[in-house]
């Protein structure tokens, strides 16, 4: 039915809130700013998603929200640390720390041959190659396009009219599947391409103006609607 999948990575193919759990730890370890509890993680995880979602609203810009979530958090926790400095150190061990979801390393390679996978992403291009390279998920993809690179982000119609300028397969043939209901299936709506929703069936729930073609709890599920 379709002929290629676009694959969001971060909070898809590979588990998000593991990696940044273990990237904010280590850089506090890093800065010598003592222990990072699981709750500070967690405060983080809900700043630094609220400045995406920002971000993806066009509300800020993406140097902006690199800065501003740490002043934000730093600020919370009375912690004086150059947060310029600290973002550079902890983007730098998101692509150190790779965890898969649903076994997703399985799944891609098992897809090979069957379908076309291509990765979509905004996770900044540094930070992405190395969790692609250390996941091995690179070797499995038939092609990278992140928003760094293309010059616009998910959900713009620029990001997706500039992938389909450099893939064969056309807007009826592919599929995307993502976490994100502000990029990935806003974006699917915007592009006018079929979406599937990877969601948490105890999270968040889908606005009535978007159009979710599929959901599944578990990526293995995509087998049976490709
Ligand atoms: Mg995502």
């Amino acid at each position: 039915m379709y002929k290629a999948i676009l694959w969001d990575i971060d909070g898809t193919l590979l588990d998000f809130s593991k990696t940044l759990n273990a990237a904010l730890k280590e850089c506090f370890r890093i800065c010598g700013l003592g222990e990072c509890s699981d709750s500070m993680v967690r405060r983080y995880s809900v700043i630094n998603g609220g400045y995406w979602e920002r971000l993806e609203r066009g509300d800020i810009t993406k140097p902006e929200l690199f800065v501003r979530r740490f002043e934000d958090f730093f600020g919370e926790y009375g912690i004086e640390y150059d947060t310029a400095e600290f973002d550079r150190l902890y983007k730098l061990e998101l692509g150190n720390h790779v965890f898969f979801n649903d076994n997703s390393y399985e799944l891609v390679k098992s897809l090979r041959g069957r379908v076309k996978q291509y990765a979509v992403s905004n996770t900044p291009a540094a930070e992405l190659s190395a969790k692609l390279k250390k996941s091995g998920l690179d070797c499995l993809l038939d092609g990278i396009f992140i928003s760094e690179n293309l010059g616009a982000d998910k959900p713009s119609s620029a990001f997706f009219d500039r992938v389909f300028a450099q893939i064969p397969e056309s807007r009826e043939e592919v599929i995307i599947v993502g976490d994100s209901l502000t990029s990935d299936i806003r974006g699917a709506n915007n592009a006018e391409i079929a979406c599937c929703w990877y969601y948490d069936p105890a999270g968040r729930q889908a606005p009535a103006d978007l159009r979710i073609d599929y959901t599944i709890s578990d990526l293995n599920e995509i087998t049976s609607i490709i």
